[in-house]
């Protein structure tokens, strides 16, 4: 795990973290394109980018809070993992475990979908019996 600082999460307020992850180049385009690190919140179990969430002035944080909102969020939830069964988004299901005292790690498996060409997500949350 890397330093941080400093966490405010621009989604929930909260100033405590799980990790920070490197994120690779996979962005040319839109907001993201400039982010090169994440911060998980120990909340709301959001990835969120860490020019957003790290070391930020206190003047700065709700301009933080509405980029996030605005800009951020909205490409942020297009991409992230999705159960196909239940439709919860990862920070749903890390959450729910997270309460349910479940372990958080590896919460999806993947099932082939001939119609996309590509594996559909199923969450643990859905077959817990999968991950046993
Ligand atoms: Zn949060
Ligand atoms: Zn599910």
């Amino acid at each position: 795990m890397q330093d941080i600082n400093n966490f405010n999460c621009p989604n929930c307020n909260s100033t405590n973290f799980i990790n920070k992850t490197t994120i690779g180049k996979k962005n040319t385009n839109g907001p993201y394109k400039n982010v090169y690190s994440e911060i998980q919140c120990s909340e709301c179990f959001m990835d969120i980018p860490s020019n957003l969430s790290e070391n930020i002035e206190k003047i700065n944080l709700d301009k933080c809070r509405k980029l996030w909102n605005d800009v951020y969020k909205p490409a942020h939830t297009l991409e992230a993992a999705k159960c196909s069964k239940c439709f919860r988004y990862y920070w749903d299901i890390e959450k729910y475990l997270f309460e349910s005292n479940i372990p958080t790690k590896d919460i999806f498996y993947q099932v082939y979908s001939p119609k996309k060409g590509v594996g559909s997500l199923v969450c643990k949350i859905c077959d817990p019996s999968a991950f046993k």
